[in-house]
């Protein structure tokens, strides 16, 4: 085994500890959290070894590096069975290559986005998977649909013919210490309790490396985690803008 694979391997399983204790420690059932490794600025032979470790959903936040990795994937013999979700900030100009490649956008904050993605959705392929990003901490530089705008974004997207609504998501602003981690998080869940029979959703998206106990206390259902599956990213968003 490579030294990346052994390394990787440790961390996963790590990670899946973590998940697990959290689970626990709320009473929940850890197979009812599934786990996003988020792979942007790594590159297909990182995404390779977490597959060799087990790991099959992969998020990537740059559209041109998201679409050149999974085309990368898809032309190994025999191509591994991975499921990609676009987690980035998006521009309406760019929607097509991600309704093209994707199987989930975790980042829809606006109908415009919704509408583009599900009119260049191609036929061939199942619905494509959406998650609304919600601004869940309420500032003001940030993206995602204010907490207020949410229920009438979720009511006209659940109503787009090739993209299917399964939940929320949020990136709040960093907190220090469970209980304020835990304040945000808690908003979000409450908005997804109120609109979950409504539009049958089924999945909440809240918890990255460093506050992934709050968000598996709180409800989450998919956490998303970057570097403690891969480690420290060291190209920085901008290089990749
Ligand atoms: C980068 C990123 C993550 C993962 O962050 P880590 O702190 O590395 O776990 C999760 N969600 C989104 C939207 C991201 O951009």
């Amino acid at each position: 085994m490579s030294t990346m694979d052994s390394a990787l391997q440790a961390r996963l399983a790590r990670v899946h500890e973590r998940i697990s204790a959290a689970a626990r420690a709320a009473g929940r059932d850890p197979a009812s959290i599934r786990l996003l490794a988020v792979s942007k600025t790594f590159d297909s032979d990182h995404v390779l070894a977490a597959h060799r470790a087990g790991q099959r959903a992969f998020g990537e936040n740059y559209v041109q590096e998201g679409v050149d990795k999974i085309a990368r994937l898809r032309e190994l013999a025999p191509a591994p069975a991975l499921e990609w979700h676009f987690i980035g900030p998006l521009q309406s100009n760019k929607t097509r290559p991600i309704a093209e490649h994707f199987d989930w956008v975790q980042s829809v904050d606006r109908l415009r986005i919704a509408q583009r993605l599900s009119e260049q959705r191609p036929p061939h392929l199942p619905p494509l998977n959406l998650l609304l990003q919600v601004n869940i901490s309420g500032e003001a530089t940030k993206s995602g649909v204010p907490e207020q705008d949410t229920a009438a974004l979720a009511a006209a997207a659940a109503s787009l013919p090739n993209v299917r609504l399964r939940g929320l998501m949020a990136i709040p602003a960093p907190a220090v210490g469970l209980d304020a981690q835990r304040a945000p998080l808690s908003a979000l869940r409450r908005l997804f309790e109120s609109l979950r029979e409504r539009h049958a959703l089924d999945t909440l998206s809240m918890g990255m490396s460093d506050d992934l106990e709050a968000a598996i206390l709180e409800g989450a259902t998919m956490v998303r985690i970057g570097s403690a599956i891969f480690g420290a990213r060291t190209r920085s968003a901008a290089e990749n803008a």
